[in-house]
């Protein structure tokens, strides 16, 4: 996790009294299945205690106001008054492509005019669009773009992101956006968990080899990724047009000889048999569009989060989005994330996306809430630090100006998030 640099002097005890709602989404730390994603652990009128960047208690007010570190550290301690607002855990967004340069207008016209996502590809678009722009651009150009999303993240509740590359395909350009990651992450207060996205598409110098391509990421990338400790994660888009499932298991199996933890993104448009990837124990398998029923069992057995990104069947217009329904009653631990993306997913929203879950994929909005906070961490491994509100953790936390919980995804494409409190500290909301 890519922590930022800054020191500023707010004090670091910290209380949070008079919330209305306190959604503290504690339990242990595993990825909540089937109905215990419904359970948000609701504190009404409620208060937290932080110091030094962790949570130290949280829980009814009456109590809270009576702990002995309250009246230990009264004369040190600085107030947020919450008003009767609902807090919860800052989101964390698990799945993200920040390292891009331009938007895609004219893919987005000619999707209106109703070429599909494999056309556009076909015909230049898509992803190999991006790739262009990437490699002309300098690192700070890039991280500067990176961080203009995190910031954007940031003002709508979210404190943890995940990063990939993926748009400089080349190892020099994929290393460069990874630095890019690093760097704007230094200048932003929240975590970034970075991921080497090399095996997005094959670039076009490749096409006519591109097992050679697989080589280089393998052989060349993925240990020099390592050494440099510039990503945790090795990602593959295993689908039609990109990469096989062959060329995803010699990833995987090269991302494991170097110490770096897999992921994948699966079955958004055609099904890929997920059981030999299970082996690799990925902490996430994304998208999730069509999964083959033999293996919604084997997920609901695995530790494997499914990252479902309603933000893409949206954007691409779908009439079909992920079945969360069936994932969540097999007992499949699902998270949330935007999948912030120049091509299928422009939004830093996550409310936005809970937004989604609830009308398209039928999600309760207590299920969308856990799924885009403790089990989203799940996904990350980083559930011993994020995604919920419990002592020890970070005191990451998102302070949403309404009174029930649920309006944050009723309000749709509407930002009430007021505050944000990130490692214990008051974020300043109005830059940019
Ligand atoms: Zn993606």
């Amino acid at each position: 996790m890519i922590r930022n640099r800054h020191r500023d002097r707010q004090s670091p005890y910290l209380l949070l009294p008079n919330i209305g709602q306190l959604l503290t989404l504690r339990g242990d730390s595993t990825p909540r299945r089937g109905s215990a994603l419904n359970e948000v652990n609701l504190i009404q009128d409620a208060a937290v205690l932080c110091s030094g960047g962790k949570i130290i208690a949280a829980g009814p007010q009456r109590e809270m106001l009576r702990h002995p570190w309250v009246k230990k550290n009264r004369r040190k301690l600085a107030e947020i008054d919450c008003r009767g607002r609902v807090v919860l855990p800052a989101f964390v967004d698990c799945h993200t492509h920040p390292v891009f340069v331009n938007p895609r207008l004219v893919d987005f016209e000619k999707r209106i005019n109703g070429a599909h996502y494999e056309e556009i590809a076909a015909a230049g678009g898509g992803i190999r669009s991006s790739i262009g722009p990437v490699r002309e651009s300098s690192r700070k150009a890039l991280s500067g773009k990176v961080q203009v999303a995190l910031e954007a993240m940031l003002r709508q509740g979210t404190a943890t992101v995940e990063a990939k590359s993926g748009y400089g395909l080349s190892a020099k350009d994929e290393i460069k956006s990874l630095e890019a990651i690093r760097d704007a992450a230094q200048h932003w207060p929240g975590a970034v968990s970075p991921t080497l996205l090399a095996a997005h598409v094959v670039p076009p110098e490749f096409t006519e080899k591109p097992q050679a391509y697989v080589e280089l990421i393998c052989e060349e990338l993925i240990p020099a990724v390592a050494r440099r400790k510039l990503a945790h994660y090795v990602d593959v888009f295993c689908e039609r047009g990109a990469f096989t499932l062959e060329q995803t298991h010699e990833i995987f199996a090269a991302a494991h000889r170097n110490g770096l933890d897999t992921r994948a993104h699966v079955c958004q448009f055609t099904p890929t048999l997920l059981k030999e990837l299970l082996a690799y124990k990925p902490a996430s398998l994304d998208h999730m569009d069509c999964v083959h029923q033999d293996d919604v069992a084997l997920l609901g057995q695995s530790r494997t989060v499914a990252v479902l990104l309603p933000g893409a069947s949206y954007f691409l217009g779908h009439k079909e989005y992920p079945d969360a329904r069936r994932l969540i009653d097999s007992g499949v631990p699902i998270a949330l994330a935007t999948d912030y993306n120049p091509g299928t997913s422009p939004t830093p929203s996550m409310p936005f996306i809970m937004s989604l879950a609830c009308t398209h994929m039928k999600l309760t909005p207590a299920e969308a809430i856990a799924a885009g906070t403790i089990n989203a961490a799940c996904a990350l491994r980083l559930q011993d630090r994020k995604g919920s509100i419990e002592p020890g953790k970070d005191a990451d936390m998102a302070v949403f100006d309404v009174h029930d919980y649920r309006e944050i995804a009723y309000w749709f494409a509407w930002n009430r998030c007021a505050e944000m409190i990130v490692a214990g500290k008051r974020q300043n909301l109005d830059g940019n």
